[in-house]
């Protein structure tokens, strides 16, 4: 048994993953607090995603918050590999003429503990610069279009960038060209937050504006989100983690950390109450408007990043206000220029990083002036070189990749899948409370209750028990429909009717006759009508009373429809005058049945006279001009005429 265990322990003790002693590992003179503190700083950085993906999540509408979720994890480990892979060797690499490095891709970190805290602080700032775009484009960009300008963020638009300004530090002397001319970006208001909000606004502009966000004559339209508390918290996650960006950027434990952490604090709180004031004083609600506050901090935060080691507090104070005026304007100039960005992350990262970078330059204490040997204006003159070549680099590629890929595939949702929310579309889930808010949508949008779908529900969790009580509600408004259906179907039938006769009334006869002339016009067949009228019927009336009149109405009426084809369609025209449309019937067939009628009712048996007999006159007329009313009137000569020539005939 001993020398197994023996065996084992020698070999875990002589294996890579276990290294005997610390001391072996190379860390390049940096202490185990550095590598600590820098790692802490990592950690908190990386709960940067967290932050994001809460906070664009709740400034998104609820159909799209599982993409959205979905898009700040993948981002990342997108990220990491293509940082891996690639972006980190032509970051910090060894240089080929300050433009980009040549060296460690596929970064072998091992028995490097230094290298490897390194890496991993990068390629947590490098998962940053990726995930700013995510909420510029959420809600109609196409999953997959996202995952390829993750990609081609991490794997070369921030490195490269990222070499200019950064390259020489890991290894000193392979600084990139910006780098040399002195340009100072701490943390990467630029580097990260710059980049990340260009690649964004290409992005936005090439993928175009969500549907209903610009009314069709330009005027912008809020989308509001759909958990704006969440997305607070989502800005709390990323205050707290920003200590760790802006204190971390040292790249050791250094006593410093405590005045960037504190100028962190400043400017962000600054930015957050700037935002709010001018939204309270210029905005149009004359309230804090909670998505601007939100915005102010962060825009504070980014805005910081730049010059939090180099300059004094009253100077963040200033950079602070800066990036809320930034923040607060740059979103009402992308309105006005029709670029919809859902979570205003172009203001807050690329135009607040810019002041940032340019605040740098403007209020760099004297003793890091005298360090970088430039003067107070050469300083903002290279501040402002850095801005512009990062826009020209950042933005100028992302918007020609993303037009070439434009040119082959569909880089934003069909309009189905938009409506639908990208959650269903892009994922093929969906959460219950959009379910509830598609199905209570319907409900509004459609006329009739009939077609809703009644919904699974969770009872026992809030979402459930709000489904419970829609499906109850549903259930009412279809009972409820059924009746007023069932109530207009008999008042329709009502309408249509003789009260007496119960044949057609005149309104109804008159304009089915209007629709047949219009249909034999179309498909030019033939159409008569008859006009009957009974004869001295006034007599029945003073003779018997005038009960005993209706009730030969009743009967002429029944007797008529009774003996009629299924095609044919009578109605009561006047009193004792009924009207019958014969389509598809020509003069001579119409004269033909006419006269059988007329036989019909002559031969009806009457108790109140056994010898009386009833008899009608009739005029009947076939469709020759397509006129309903002229078409009466010659049936109603006629009728005349039947009635001249001696009553109990038909004419034609
Ligand atoms: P003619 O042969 O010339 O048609 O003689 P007539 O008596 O039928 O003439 P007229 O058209 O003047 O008379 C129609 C009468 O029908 C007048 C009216 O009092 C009666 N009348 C109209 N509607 C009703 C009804 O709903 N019930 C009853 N009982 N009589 C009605
Ligand atoms: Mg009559
Ligand atoms: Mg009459």
């Amino acid at each position: 048994m001993k020398p197994f265990v023996v065996s084992i322990m020698l070999l875990l003790s002589s294996s890579r993953l276990f290294p005997r002693e610390v001391a072996e590992v190379f860390t390049n003179g940096k202490t185990l607090d550095d590598i600590l503190w820098v790692l802490i700083a990592a950690m908190l950085v990386f709960l940067m995603q967290a932050g994001f993906m809460a906070l664009e999540t709740g400034l998104s509408r609820a159909k799209n918050s599982i993409n959205v979720a979905i898009k700040n994890l993948t981002d990342f480990i997108f990220s990491v590999a293509a940082f891996w892979f690639v972006g980190y060797g032509l970051m910090f690499g060894r240089t080929f003429s300050g433009l980009f490095g040549m060296s460690d891709f596929f970064t072998a970190l091992d028995d490097d503990s230094w290298k490897a805290t390194f890496f991993v602080f990068q390629a947590v700032f490098v998962g940053t610069a990726a995930t700013i775009d995510s909420g510029v484009v959420a809600e109609r960009a196409r999953f997959s279009t996202y995952l390829i300008m993750s990609f081609i963020t991490s794997a070369l638009i921030y490195p490269i960038f990222g070499h200019w300004a950064w390259g020489g530090f890991f290894y000193e002397s392979q600084a990139g060209w910006l780098q040399r001319l002195g340009f100072l970006d701490f943390a990467g208001s630029s580097v990260v937050h710059s980049i990340g909000g260009w690649v964004g606004l290409a992005g936005a502009i090439v993928i175009g504006p969500r549907i209903g966000r610009f009314a069709a004559d330009g005027t912008p339209q809020k989308i509001p989100g759909h958990n704006i508390v969440f997305a607070y918290l989502g800005v709390f996650i990323l205050f707290f983690a920003w200590f760790g960006f802006n204190g971390g950027s040292t790249l050791a434990a250094d006593p410093h950390v405590a005045e960037i952490i504190l100028n962190t604090i400043i400017s962000a709180s600054f930015g957050g109450i700037t935002a709010m004031f001018l939204s309270m004083f210029l905005g149009k609600s004359k309230l804090p408007e909670p998505e601007m506050i939100i915005n102010g901090v962060i825009a504070g935060l980014v805005g910081i990043t730049a010059g939090c080691a180099y300059v004094g507090s009253v100077s963040a104070l200033v950079i602070g206000i800066g990036s809320g005026f930034a923040v607060y304007y740059g979103t009402y100039f992308l309105e006005r220029i029709g670029i919809d960005d859902v979570v205003s992350a172009v203001p807050v990262h690329a135009f607040a990083g810019v002041w940032g970078t340019l605040a740098t330059g403007l209020f760099i204490r004297e003793r890091f002036l005298a360090e970088s040997g430039l003067s107070r204006i050469e300083q903002v003159g290279v501040q402002a070189l850095g801005v512009v070549s990062c826009f020209i680099w950042s933005f100028g590629l992302a918007y020609l990749i993303l037009r070439l890929i434009k040119r082959f595939v569909p880089v934003r949702v069909s309009i189905e899948h938009e409506k639908i929310g990208l959650n269903i579309a892009e994922h093929g889930t969906s959460s219950s409370i959009s379910e509830l808010s598609d199905s209570m949508r319907k409900v509004i949008s459609d006329a009739r209750i009939v077609g809703v779908k009644k919904l699974e529900t969770e009872i026992g969790t809030e979402i459930g028990d709000l489904t419970n009580y829609f499906n109850i509600m549903i259930d009412r408004l279809k009972e409820k429909e059924e009746i007023a259906d069932r109530a207009l179907e008999s008042l329709k039938a009502i309408s249509i009717r003789d009260g007496l006769t119960k044949i057609y009334n005149r309104k109804y006869i008159t304009d089915y006759l209007e629709e047949e002339v219009k249909r034999s016009k179309r498909y030019s067949n033939s159409l008569s009508i008859i006009i009957f009228d009974i004869d001295f019927f006034k007599s029945i009336n003073d003779s018997f009373g005038h009960q005993m009149g209706d009730i030969v109405l009743v009967r002429c009426a029944e007797t008529l429809r009774n003996n009629l084809r299924e095609t044919d369609v009578i109605g009561r025209y006047g009193g004792e005058e009924f009207l019958v449309v014969l389509p598809e019937t020509d003069l001579q067939s119409a004269y033909e049945l006419a006269n059988r009628l007329r036989e019909n009712l002559a031969q009806l048996k009457w108790e109140f006279d056994a010898n009386r007999k009833v008899t009608v006159s009739g005029g009947v007329a076939e469709n020759l001009d397509d006129d309903a009313a002229k078409l009466i009137g010659r049936a109603d000569e006629l009728l005349y005429v039947a009635k001249d020539k001696g009553r109990n005939r038909i004419e034609k």
